[in-house]
């Protein structure tokens, strides 16, 4: 795309953007046929996971091209300059022991003197809950523990709607601190195996990979069988 974005004018790059996104879209989907066959899917259901994708997919790319168009106004840059300015650093991974927490934070902005965080969902409902708000907090700490500074805001690019920010304060950075204090104290009364069963489901493996505590939760058993003895916590 950084190269394709080199030959985009002024006048047709809204609809250069949403036409890169698209035909990016449709060459992942055919290199993923073998993968997708696997999940048998009759041919109305792949369809819908297609239309359901290139929604979303759409609805990212309309506010790329509102956020970057945004930036040529106020800075008065060219079109090229504006779209390096909007490349997030991705799927970073966080770990912090004193914290003993771990995370991958899907993309962070840093726009002059303010760095954004945002996580990606694919969620029907449009709403930062608290489970959610505990999420971003704990991505403020890793943060704020790997680079000394507190990040601005924090938020969710829901992609069937939009983006939705919230202010790093207090209150946010405490609660996610309380919750990470409570669940470690719990942790440390319950120390035999059989306190965590394992909640097999499709998150545990798909086609293409699998989730990152599968080798040592064996969800399914050492047969493939669910024997529901796993250190699954999800
Ligand atoms: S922790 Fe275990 S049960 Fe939970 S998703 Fe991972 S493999 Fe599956």
């Amino acid at each position: 795309m950084p190269k394709r974005v080199e030959s985009f004018t002024p006048e047709n790059y809204p609809l250069k953007f949403q036409e890169a996104v698209q035909k990016l879209f449709l060459y992942h989907w055919n290199v993923a046929q073998p993968e997708l066959k696997k999940l048998a899917l009759n041919s109305d259901q792949e369809m819908f996971y297609f239309e359901e994708t290139m929604l979303m997919l759409m609805n990212w790319t309309n506010q790329f091209i509102e956020q970057i168009s945004g930036v040529i106004k106020e800075k008065k840059i060219p079109l090229q300059d504006a779209f390096f300015q909007l490349i997030p650093l991705r799927e970073q991974e966080f770990t912090s022991s004193k914290l003993s927490v771990h995370g991958f934070i899907d993309a962070i902005y840093t726009f002059g003197d303010e760095v954004h965080i945002i996580d990606y969902k694919t969620n029907a409902e449009f709403e930062i809950k608290e489970g959610i708000k505990l999420q971003l907090g704990v991505y403020s700490l890793l943060y704020h523990e790997k680079h000394g500074i507190l990040p601005s805001k924090v938020g969710i690019f829901f992609l069937r709607h939009k983006l939705k920010m919230m202010n790093v304060d207090e209150e946010l950075l405490n609660s996610a601190l309380k919750e990470i204090e409570a669940v470690h104290a719990h942790t440390s009364k319950c120390g035999h195996i059989d306190e965590y069963p394992a909640v097999p489901s499709r998150l545990c493996k798909w086609g293409t990979g699998q989730c990152d505590f599968y080798e040592a939760c064996k969800p399914f058993g050492e047969n493939g069988k669910n024997n529901g003895k796993g250190n699954g916590k999800n």
